[in-house]
């Protein structure tokens, strides 16, 4: 689950990790609030407006702007709060935004310019471990860094039996090119940050920039946070934190009736059963000359309530040309899978994109029958790239 910059920063600020703080705001009034209070307790005159939406690269889309005095916060507020925001991270139709966060301005002059560095904590696959991702090169784009200065992003692999060692937490400070007061700041920096990763349960930290200011504080002015949800069981409050709407509409319905979907841009419409088979699927598409609509698990119960919602949120999606049902029937058996097919379509009428059909298994040859003599307009297949090519010959 991924959460908004400011519910990131407050899992970060409660295991003692140090935050630009600011507060959320919906409307220009509370933002202009929100700075007065902010104000009273940093001492600062200056603001950050944020919008709060789930991608990042929002300060190019013109999403975070600096606001040096209340009119000014109750305008950007204004302009801001519901915006198209369209970043480099978002699709080209852009993200609506709802709220900002209203942030004290912690970019202030000193006896030092501020630095941005990148930091990151997350699971290595390769390794099985976590790993700390750092670079001097913050607040831009870490992938850019990747691909023309490698040799400047860093990485501390973590043993998960000894967890982040006093060594490794003051080698990352060094690297960074710190000393003194700052060196001692990143230190206990990154000791929170990691604390707070593991204890939270998340998956990713993406903390870009991690700000050196101008009086040598360490602190988090952007975070990225994704919680793994298979731990959400045990995080009662963050639960609550979810936002449905960053999330995919369709993706979010198809969650409420138990089916497993994922929305992807292509054009034909899947439903599996199974994640390795409709991963397969999503393969043999593709090989046909197809681009998969979606990843679709309707999973070991078949029947023809549970086929038609799934036939429903696979039409919900204007691109879908064709859809492709592919069924292994182990358990279930396909003659049910296919009455349950037959069933759904007549229910649902007129459905205008093809449907073509290989179920394999038990009784696939008596459910190949009951399609063909169903008198719909369905195509039964019993090899799979014999469904592939029929497909493929529905698109042409
Ligand atoms: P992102 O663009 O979505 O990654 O949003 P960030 O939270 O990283 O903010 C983008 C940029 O805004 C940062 O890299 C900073 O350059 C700038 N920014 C953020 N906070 C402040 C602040 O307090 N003062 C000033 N002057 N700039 C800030
Ligand atoms: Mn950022």
């Amino acid at each position: 689950m991924n959460l908004h910059e400011y519910q990131g920063k407050q899992i970060l600020n409660s295991f003692g990790v140090e935050i630009q703080r600011g507060i959320v705001a919906q409307t220009a009034d509370e933002a202009v609030e929100a700075a007065k209070k902010l104000t009273e307790e940093t001492g600062t005159g200056w603001h950050v407006i944020k919008a709060q939406v789930h991608a990042g690269g929002r300060g190019k889309g013109g999403g975070v702007k600096l606001a040096k005095s209340l009119d000014e916060v109750r305008d950007l507020a204004g302009q801001i709060i519901g915006m198209n925001l369209i970043t480099p991270q978002t699709s080209a139709e852009g993200k609506k935004v709802h709220q900002v966060l209203i942030a004290e301005d912690v970019y202030y002059p000193g006896d030092s310019e501020p630095e941005e560095y990148y930091m990151s904590v997350l699971l290595d696959r390769g390794t099985g471990r976590n790993m700390i991702m750092y670079s001097t090169e913050g607040g831009m784009d870490i992938e850019a860094v990747a691909e023309e200065t490698p040799h400047l992003i860093f990485t501390e692999e973590i043993d998960p039996a000894a967890g982040l060692l006093p060594f490794q937490a003051r080698r990352i400070a060094f690297n960074l090119g710190l000393s003194g007061k700052a060196f001692k700041g990143m230190v206990k920096f990154v000791n929170a940050l990691y604390t707070a990763y593991i204890k939270s349960d998340s998956s990713l930290f993406e903390i870009n920039p991690v700000l050196k200011t101008s009086d040598d504080r360490v602190i988090a002015v952007d975070a990225k946070v994704t919680l793994d949800d298979n731990a959400l069981y045990r995080h009662k409050d963050y639960v609550e934190m979810r936002d449905i709407r960053e999330e995919n509409p369709v993706e979010v319905e198809a969650k409420e009736v138990g089916l497993n979907y994922v929305d992807l841009d292509g054009n034909v419409g899947c439903m599996v059963n199974g994640a390795g088979l409709a991963m397969a699927t999503m393969d043999l598409i593709k090989q046909a000359g197809g681009e998969p609509a979606n990843f679709l698990d309707v999973g070991g119960t078949a029947d023809a309530e549970r086929v038609e919602t799934a036939f429903n949120l696979i039409l919900k999606d204007p691109n879908v040309k064709a859809i492709l049902v592919n069924i292994f029937g182990g358990i279930v058996r396909c003659d049910r899978v296919a009455q349950g097919i037959v069933d759904a379509y007549t229910n649902m009428g007129n459905i205008e994109v093809p449907i073509i059909v290989r179920l394999q298994g038990t009784n696939a040859d008596i459910a190949k029958e009951l399609i063909d003599n169903s008198g719909l307009d369905v195509q039964s297949a019993i090899e799979f790239q014999e469904a592939a090519d029929k497909v493929q010959a529905v698109l042409a």
